[in-house]
């Protein structure tokens, strides 16, 4: 795929970004590498979580124009924009705050004597990352790995390359040193030579199924680690004692948050059947009630998809689920007007055999299916590839903690959306991928822990 800025709103291309060839990749190679042999990588942490500091703190300085960037070039509501700055910060500086703690030697009472392990970088860690969280993807791999001491090199989504080059140059006027954050403008082929070369130690990828099959694949080849943050099917359960109000704002909210292009957005929605027409009513109302706009006007509630390409699989898949025995209760049809634009649309009906019951919409695309049982949600909710987060609306949080606990997720939400702040680990189980990233568990992913005894 060529990199080029489309806007989504205007379908204008702004501009086109030349590949990287080989040879500014192989030199790319050789200074994250020597950077990692170096007093930088290998030294005292102090000097990488200042810059760390200073990168916050530009993210701060810099939330509007960022923001800006964010929803140009995705489409992206300029609130949601903010946010996703303003997050990028927080873990910026929450690991320049946490690192040296998390990183400091652990103890291991031992029969052979006194044990420790201590947590060294790797070498350079190679990231595949997408355009859905153009910013917030890029620093949950940079802070913990600068931290830590690894270099890390970035193939960010091809529709997204002004925010790539913007957040490397941001990194780099955060004091970073040259290899410590390298932005690559390669094909999947170069991913794949790349993975292959003894300099780089590690891979991490934050996309589809598809793509994380391909890329994991490359890296166990190469005997190397991986973390893979894949789709979500995620499950909103919606249960008879709960807040129905409450559940109903909330749930718009979860499946329409940045245009339904998030992994861990509300994708099923499981109503328990005694409050089933009551929140169906509501949950229409509030979809129907979106204004589709401009991203940068204040007013817009819903913003375009992030590319055509994005809007024609939607078109499609709707279209099959439909064929296949779904309803459209709401939407369900492309809209005529400019940019990636698609209406929030609601699906029932849509049984097992319809393609559409195991598959990710990653757009406004709600489908619902009502329960009669605590137990029929649930194997409903496992009944899924993915396994990555849910939420579960409840007056009684015991009946909530209990279903909690056996929802095949790596995360669960009570009476809230799926959400992400840096004190808390982010990760999938099944088909959603592997590994964490974000808090304690996010920066070990990386690190050579190594066992020390003294006899
Ligand atoms: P992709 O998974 O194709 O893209 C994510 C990143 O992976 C991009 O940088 C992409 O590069 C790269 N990539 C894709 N295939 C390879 C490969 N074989 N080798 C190396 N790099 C690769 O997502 P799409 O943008 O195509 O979106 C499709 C679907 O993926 C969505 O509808 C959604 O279901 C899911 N998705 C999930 C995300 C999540 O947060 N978990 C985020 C984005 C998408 P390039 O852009 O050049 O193709």
């Amino acid at each position: 795929m060529p990199y080029q800025t489309i806007n989504p709103y205007t379908d204008k291309l702004i501009k086109e970004y030349p590949q990287h060839d080989d040879k500014y990749v192989e030199s790319a190679l050789t200074t994250a590498h020597k950077l990692y042999k170096s007093d930088w990588a290998q030294g005292d942490i102090s000097q990488r979580l200042n810059v760390l500091s200073k990168l916050s703190e530009l993210f701060t300085q810099h939330e509007e124009e960022l923001a800006k960037t964010i929803s140009q070039e995705m489409g992206k509501l300029i609130e949601q924009s903010r946010g996703e700055v303003k997050i990028c910060a927080a873990i910026a500086k929450y690991y320049a705050d946490n690192a040296k703690a998390f990183l400091k030697p652990v103890k291991y009472p031992s029969s052979l004597g006194e044990a420790w392990v201590e947590h060294h970088p790797i070498g350079i860690i190679m990231a595949v990352e997408p355009w859905n969280f153009p910013f917030y993807q890029l620093m949950r791999v940079l802070a913990p790995n600068m931290a830590v001491g690894n270099s890390v090199m970035v193939k960010h989504a091809s529709i997204v390359p002004h925010c790539a080059e913007t957040f490397e140059r941001m990194v780099s006027q955060a004091g970073a040193p040259k290899g410590a954050y390298t932005n690559l403008f390669i094909s999947q082929d170069q991913v794949a030579s790349i993975i292959d070369d003894d300099r780089v130690s590690g891979v991490a990828l934050t996309g589809s199924e598809q793509a994380g099959s391909v890329v994991a694949a490359q890296a166990a080849k190469n005997l190397k680690k991986s973390t893979m943050e894949l789709g979500g099917n995620d499950v909103f359960v919606v249960l008879d004692d709960c807040d129905l109000d409450k559940a109903i704002k909330v749930g718009a909210q979860a499946r329409l948050q940045n245009a339904g292009q998030v992994c861990t957005a509300a994708k099923r929605f499981i109503i328990h059947e005694k409050i089933a027409d009551k929140f169906l009513a509501g949950f229409t109302k509030a979809l129907e009630s979106v204004k589709m706009g401009d991203p940068l006007d204040p007013s817009t509630t819903l913003g375009p998809l992030s590319s055509k390409g994005a809007l024609q699989n939607l078109i499609k898949q709707v279209d099959k689920a439909v064929k296949n025995g779904a309803k459209a209760t709401l939407g369900g049809k492309a809209v005529n007007q400019q940019g990636y634009f698609y209406p929030p649309t609601i699906l029932t009906d849509i049984k097992r055999d319809n393609p559409a019951y195991f598959e990710e919409f990653f757009g406004p695309v709600a489908m619902v299916f009502v329960v009669k049982s605590d137990d029929e949600a649930i194997s409903l909710a496992n009944d899924s590839h993915y396994g990555l987060g849910g939420a579960i609306f409840t007056g009684n949080i015991e009946r909530g903690k209990k279903m909690a606990s056996r929802i095949e997720t790596g995360m669960v939400f009570i009476n809230t959306l799926s959400g992400t702040a840096p004190e808390l680990p982010f990760g999938g189980v099944k088909r959603s991928g592997y590994g964490h990233e974000l808090a304690d568990l996010g920066i070990k992913e990386f690190t050579n822990q190594k066992l020390v005894v003294v006899a």
